[in-house]
């Protein structure tokens, strides 16, 4: 009982060291643990479990909006990835090799999938004949691989999981429309699923993904005030599509090459929930994606097991019929220690039951993310549970955009930028005069980067660069960035 209780309270306080927590977190909830390979990491039942309830609902928008599922190799040939030059260049570092199989030196070196844009244009080029092919909206749920130097539980693996959509259009404005739409969609996705506001914009020419036109993003901001860039859309124009060969013959008969996009987002999304929500005593989960919504601990003395669990047996199976994920806590500890257990693993409400509550049947409910308690009758209890769930849901949202509003801020001019970005940590909005060198001189000044630009956001008119003072061309959001 005193290891297990030592076990709970050794979460480094969020306060004192951010990146200390959110190792603790990860580790102390049992979402994932180091693996004997460097840089890889063992996704525990827990933590994989919040992934999965995002993988779900993604899925079920993925599929709404027209694509289907589909599944390509794992290996890549490498004269496949070196068909694009700009696409080669930006993923070489990171690349993982096969050389041998079966005992023999391959003739060719395989290329473990740091993503799939290779393989699957190769198989669009043999797919597509006619404008009738058209589109391809293809998605694909797998594994990557990028060797990192420097990793970090969730944020940045040498191994994640991901989606990768990648489709194939007929028109230039067709493959625009598809990557803007699914900006959206991932931006609706993180604020009503994980609670977090996200920052939707473009990315700039030095930041954009190797071998597209364009990049898009939404970037959240954490608890610590560095911006996390959470998944992105690119318009690949025809750069894969010519490097592939992927043609097609258009309606006027003559020989076209498609328009292509992809698109996605990774299990950082677990570190993001994380680091939005946490706090001192550890996790706290959004209720649409915690593996458990309530967790009911049945308090009382020794025989507890005959007063209280059939009630509390009774419960569970009440909730769980109304479709809310309930776990029931029968272990033989006190119910002091289960509490801080289940605060700890952010569980959104706690439902306490015990023989004096059974004679006025009614149960004790306390939220994670405000502590409140509140005294509720057993009857109706799975529709106060949904409404508070539901509660929940949007006063977390609700914090963080606060959150974020209050660590965003505006700078004309370089000392007020700089003075901001190391007193106050958070989003500084800038004009910026568009030129990737004095882009890299900020990142040199003051760790921050370019998050994003406004989607629509036209030239700021009379204003001049943050740092350099020529005419700006953006009004960017800048942050030190995951
Ligand atoms: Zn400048």
């Amino acid at each position: 009982m005193a290891q297990k209780d030592a076990f709970v309270t050794e979460i480094t306080p969020r306060s004192q060291d951010f990146s200390r927590w959110y190792i603790d977190v990860v580790r102390r909830a049992e979402l994932a643990d180091y693996s004997p390979v460097k840089g890889c990491m063992v996704i525990r039942p827990y933590g994989y479990a919040i992934w999965e309830l995002i993988q779900q609902a993604l899925d079920r928008e993925i599929k709404r909006t027209g694509h289907v599922n589909a599944y390509f190799p794992l290996f890549i040939p490498e004269s496949l990835l070196m068909k694009e030059a700009e696409h080669v260049e930006g993923f070489a570092p990171q690349v993982a090799y096969v050389t041998h199989g079966g005992g023999e030196e391959l003739e060719e070196k395989l290329v473990v999938r740091p993503t799939s844009e290779a393989i699957i244009g190769t198989m669009y080029a043999k797919w597509v004949q006619s404008w009738r092919d058209l589109p391809i909206l293809l998605n694909q749920w797998a594994n990557v691989v990028r060797w990192e130097k420097v990793t970090r539980p969730f944020l940045r693996t040498t191994e994640f999981l991901w989606q990768e959509g990648h489709t194939a259009h007929e028109t230039a404005e067709e493959a625009e429309t598809e990557t803007r739409m699914i900006l959206d969609l991932y931006a609706d996705l993180c604020a009503s699923l994980m609670a977090m506001p996200v920052v939707k914009g473009i990315k700039s020419e030095s930041e954009k993904f190797a071998g597209a036109l364009r990049t898009y993003s939404i970037e959240a901001l954490m608890g610590d005030g560095r911006a996390l860039q959470a998944g992105t859309s690119h318009n690949l124009g025809q750069n894969f599509a010519k490097a592939f060969d992927i043609t097609f013959q258009a309606r006027d008969k003559s020989l076209q090459h498609v328009w292509g996009t992809s698109w996605g987002v990774t299990t950082r999304l677990v570190g993001a929930i994380i680091m939005t929500h946490g706090d001192d005593s550890g996790l706290v989960l959004p209720p649409a994606v915690a593996p458990y919504q309530v967790v009911i601990v049945p308090i009382g003395r020794e025989n507890w097991r005959e007063t209280v669990l059939p009630k509390a047996q009774e419960i569970r199976d009440q909730l769980t019929a109304a479709g809310i994920r309930v776990t029931l806590d029968e272990r033989d500890e006190r119910p002091g220690w289960k509490f801080s257990e289940w605060e700890m693993r952010g569980v959104p409400l706690r439902l306490e039951i015990g023989p004096k509550d059974i004679e006025k049947s009614q149960v004790l409910l306390a939220r994670r993310d405000t502590r409140e308690k509140q005294g509720v009758s057993i009857d109706g209890l799975a529709g106060h549970v949904r409404s508070l769930l539901d509660n929940i849901q949007k006063s977390l949202l609700e914090r963080a955009i606060t959150f974020r509003e209050e660590h965003t801020h505006r700078a004309e001019d370089y000392d007020t930028f700089k003075a901001t970005m190391e007193g106050r940590p958070g989003f500084v909005i800038a004009p910026w005069c568009g030129e990737a060198g004095c882009e890299a001189q900020i990142k040199t000044d003051t760790q921050a980067t370019i998050r994003n630009m406004p989607l629509d956001g036209a030239a700021p008119s009379g204003k001049s660069c943050v740092r350099c003072g020529k005419p700006a061309v953006a009004e960017a959001w800048f942050a030190k960035a995951y």
